[in-house]
């Protein structure tokens, strides 16, 4: 009786969990279609606006050129956003390993926000020495741009973003914090769903699709790492990123 009883549970664990994987593959790809479906409009519309009035009409071919190619741009960043998941998914997505500096990446990275912020927020950075460590260059860039642009972007002018790097031991810890809008307690254990977005329509106009966060975790999970997330409305966020320092500890895991 016992037996037959731990047999049920199990399959209607079993058939629960084939369920949910159900819904999630439904919801991604309504969520996919409806992000597609706003860029394809525009390029649709302005291709028809060219075709109309626009031949013989220099603003018109202008700026229907600009909308298009804006679009389109959107949409390939979208395409290679969902590759990179997938590839996550199916443990495909492959690291690089190599030894850099992260402090002199850390130190490059405020310094190309600065830059292309144009004095619109205070940046602050407290980096060790010499962290030398053994990661995929390319994607730990990525990965921590991902954090500073969304600091940027939900922190209104005047304020503050900090980058700091930490190595204790084998780790090293990544934090970026900001003194922006912040995230609520009922959005906190969604952030890093694929298009969760806390805020749709705010966030159509900084032009995000919500899979910045998605892609950040599964590159930090890929090279073993955590990640964490503290953050109060109307005070800022905190997130902070813990990897392993050296090429030992990782494996080809995607
Ligand atoms: P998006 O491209 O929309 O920014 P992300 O996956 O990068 O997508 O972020 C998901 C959502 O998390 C954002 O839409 C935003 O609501 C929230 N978020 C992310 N980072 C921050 C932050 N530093 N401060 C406040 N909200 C944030």
């Amino acid at each position: 009786e016992y037996e037959l009883k731990d047999l049920a549970n199990t399959f209607n664990d079993m058939i629960e969990r084939i369920r949910l994987d159900y819904v999630k593959q439904k919801r991604f790809v309504s969520d996919v279609s409806h992000e597609l479906r706003t860029p394809i409009s525009i390029v649709n519309g302005y291709a028809r606006m060219l075709d109309r009035w626009g031949k013989s009409d220099p603003e018109i071919l202008e700026e229907s050129i600009e909308a298009i190619k804006g679009e389109s741009k959107n949409m390939q960043v979208l395409v290679e956003n969902l590759l990179t998941l997938v590839r996550s998914d199916n443990q495909t997505l492959e690291f690089e390993r190599e030894k850099f500096l992260l402090d002199e990446m850390g130190l490059e990275l405020i310094k190309d926000c600065r830059l292309i912020d144009e004095g619109k927020h205070t940046f602050e950075s407290h980096i060790d020495a010499s962290i030398e460590v053994c990661l995929d260059y390319s994607k730990v860039m990525q990965t921590i741009r991902i954090f500073l642009d969304n600091a940027i972007k939900y922190t209104p002018e005047g304020g503050k973003v900090s980058l700091d790097m930490t190595q204790l031991g084998q780790l090293v810890e990544i934090s970026i914090s900001d003194t922006g809008i912040g995230i609520s307690k009922n959005d906190l254990p969604h952030l890093f769903e694929r298009f969760y977005r806390s805020d749709e329509s705010r966030t159509r106009e900084t032009g995000g699709h919500g899979l910045g966060l998605a892609i950040a975790k599964a590159m930090i999970i890929g090279q073993k790492g955590i990640i964490r997330v503290k953050s109060k409305i109307n005070e800022g966020s905190t997130f902070v990123i813990t990897l392993p320092i050296s090429c030992d500890e990782l494996r080809d895991k995607g």
